[in-house]
């Protein structure tokens, strides 16, 4: 969606707020996409504040559909996105006022901004919860639900050498 700045940026001390719902209903990232289960509208306030400049702030709250990193359970995240960020009149940018990346001719990209800000927030870890046991390596059972019987047991050579002794310590009683 793409908000023409055509007004704020060339009228001065104008302010223009609007609320709106992004249209996206699935997110697109470098590992797959996911399901946005809710959103909230998208508040935008854009304010002039000098001959073809703006500042422009805003926040959306939405809720995405990932997966535990261990396990591939679903997991829900939100994203409480907070942003805010100038923007220039497109004929006073050169390479040394560049325009903001959301900046299409006079018109923001919302969808642009909001994908951005997700990935910013992007968790670095999804887990559906801290102790969550993950896959066995043999299987592929889900071991949160219960342990699946495979030999995963790596022995450790020291305890072997324990268990020597001792069971020849037994024959001899
Ligand atoms: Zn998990
Ligand atoms: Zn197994």
């Amino acid at each position: 969606m793409l908000i023409n700045m055509t007004n704020v940026l060339s009228h001065e001390g104008r302010t223009e707020s609007l609320q709106c719902e992004i249209e996206m209903n699935e997110f697109h990232s470098f590992d797959g996409s996911f399901p946005i289960i809710r959103k909230e509208p998208l508040i935008f306030r854009a304010s002039n504040v000098g001959p073809g400049q703006a500042e422009y702030q805003g926040t959306m709250v939405l809720e995405l559909q990932l997966a535990c990193d261990r396990c591939l359970r679903k997991v829900t995240r939100l994203f409480e996105l907070s942003f805010s960020g100038v923007i220039i009149s497109p004929e006073m940018a050169d390479e040394e006022h560049e325009n903001s990346e959301f900046m299409e001719g006079y018109s923001f990209n919302i969808e642009s901004l909001v994908t951005n800000e997700v990935l910013m927030n992007w968790p670095m870890k999804v887990l559906c919860s801290d102790d969550c046991k993950g896959l066995c390596m043999k299987c592929g059972k889900d071991l949160n639900g219960g342990i699946c019987g495979c030999d995963t047991f790596i022995p450790d050579p020291r305890m072997a050498a324990i268990k020597d002794i001792f069971n020849a310590n037994n024959k001899e009683v």
